[in-house]
């Protein structure tokens, strides 16, 4: 395709993708297609000869859009916000168009010191301190997954490049809230630590927070026991029900055994545009990385995941590599993403952000995110008063986690009719919620915030609620 033909058919496709968003209200929230479904439409073979764009959009029209579960529809309160706005998707084409290839500074100098701009313009946004250094990675996981592989070696001072943990003489534990993230247990387990070496924290009630004297707790008998503790990951906003752990707290208790801080704020960290609740992540200068991810409420195209360290040193010393091929004259003054994370070959990560911001304004940013939280404050307030209903968790950002207490059911009946009325209204396809489990009991989160979504859409999703638990 040459470029005048990609004119053409990328006005068609941007088109396309307009008319997508501005239709999406009329689709069904939730994919509608079984498993199998999309395979069986799609050609088993590829192409030999070119086909025509007309082929390939009446594909997106028939099999991949009836194939999906919308996120960016205004109904779409699963998970957690998942928004591509539509200033980011400019980035991410560009992105493309250039081609740029992320090897070293030299491979593409731009791409690394926009790299550089992006992370510290969302760092200023976020009221952090100067001394944080950014990167954007793929997501939270990777970069927990990253934070605890430079956890290990600065608790054994290098052991990869001996006989790794094998042959430490005495194991190395981490600690996190008993409500943290999956990704964070599946980052203990990848970087070696071994499941029995990972500590859950309880959390404390009614707000769900990481009980610290029992951190200190578990970290005393540890070392009593002659384990070492390496680090403790901090959750601000964990993913059932928004709690956030006391940062300063976790990071004094940490300090004193010895242990460094990663704090997980994946979904939350949009939060800290807004100063009113930059309460919430107070301690967290003490912390030695963090992580959080513009792709999910701020906006951003998914995989623009920021993760920020207090000193790059010790990342560098650990994920560094210098073949021959990627040596040059800069080496020493520049910054070489490749030697803060795991991917060699980068992608123009930074132009999604951005675009975002440039083309968006931290303001108007700001303004939607404050949207939302008042629409989930109004939620809260509706359930509260509706009868039968209660709210499971204090409402800290915008997500509700609500339950439907009829006369009647309980125990595993109740986690019954839960699941039965969150599964009705989810195939409505007018809205979709995610069930969870809190407190061993079936509840069900909904998590305001996608770009489109309104109050007049929290409050018909909520009648709809209602209408279908009344009658489950
Ligand atoms: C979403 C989320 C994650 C996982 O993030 P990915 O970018 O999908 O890896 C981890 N922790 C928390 C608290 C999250 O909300």
């Amino acid at each position: 395709m040459g470029p005048e033909e990609f004119r053409r058919a990328g006005h068609e496709l941007v088109d396309w993708v307009a008319d997508y968003r501005l239709g999406v209200r009329d689709l069904p929230v939730r994919a509608q297609v079984s498993p199998g479904d999309v395979l069986s439409a799609l050609a088993p073979v590829p192409p030999e000869s070119p086909e025509p764009l007309a082929a390939l959009i009446a594909d997106l029209d028939q099999v991949i859009v009836p194939g999906l579960t919308h996120t960016q529809h205004p109904g779409n309160f699963a998970w957690f916000p998942s928004n591509a706005s539509l200033s980011s998707v400019l980035g991410d084409i560009v992105a493309g168009g250039l081609g740029a290839l992320g090897l070293s500074w030299q491979s593409a100098p731009a791409l690394t010191e926009l790299e550089q701009v992006v992370c510290d313009w969302a760092r200023q946004l976020c009221g952090l301190s100067a001394g944080w250094k950014g990167t954007i990675t793929d997501g939270a996981s990777t970069a927990c997954f990253v934070a605890l592989l430079v956890a290990r070696e600065r608790a054994t001072d290098g052991c990869q490049r001996r006989g790794g943990l094998q042959a430490e003489p005495s194991p190395l534990t981490v600690y996190c809230s008993a409500e943290a993230h999956s990704s964070v247990v599946k980052a203990v387990l990848l970087a070696g630590y071994g499941a029995d070496n990972l500590r859950p924290v309880p959390v404390r009630r009614p707000g769900r927070e990481m009980d610290v004297a029992a951190l200190d707790a578990l970290m005393t008998a540890d070392v009593a026991g002659g384990r070492r503790p390496a680090a403790v990951v901090a959750t601000s906003g964990t993913t059932a029900t928004t709690a956030f752990d006391p940062l300063a707290d976790v990071c004094a208790v940490a300090q004193s055994h010895g242990a460094v801080v990663h704090v997980d704020a994946a979904m939350a960290g949009s939060a800290m545009l807004l100063p009113e609740h930059r309460g919430l992540f107070d301690g967290i200068e003490g912390a030695t990385s963090l992580s959080w991810n513009p792709h999910k409420w701020l906006g951003s195209v998914l995989e623009t995941s920021l993760f920020y360290v207090q000193d790059p040193g010790p990342l560098v010393s650990v994920m560094a590599t210098d073949p021959s091929y990627l040596r040059s004259a800069r080496d020493g003054s520049v910054v070489q993403y490749r030697d803060w994370g795991l991917p060699l070959g980068r992608r123009f990560r930074a132009l999604r952000l951005w675009s975002l911001l440039r083309l968006e304004g931290a303001e108007a940013i700001r303004a939607r995110l404050r949207r939302d939280l008042a629409n989930a404050q109004r939620l809260a307030t509706l359930v509260e008063q509706a009868p039968g209903w209660q709210l499971v968790a204090p409402v800290r950002l915008q997500t509700v986690c609500v339950l439907h207490v009829p006369e009647g059911p309980e125990g595993p009946d109740l986690d019954a009719h839960t699941l039965k009325w969150c599964e009705a209204v989810n195939a409505s396809g007018a809205a979709h919620l995610t069930p969870a489990v809190v407190d061993d009991r079936w509840v069900v989160r909904i998590s305001i915030g996608s770009e489109t979504t309104e109050w007049s859409d929290v409050e018909a999703m909520w009648r709809l609620v209602e209408r279908v638990a009344a009658s489950s």
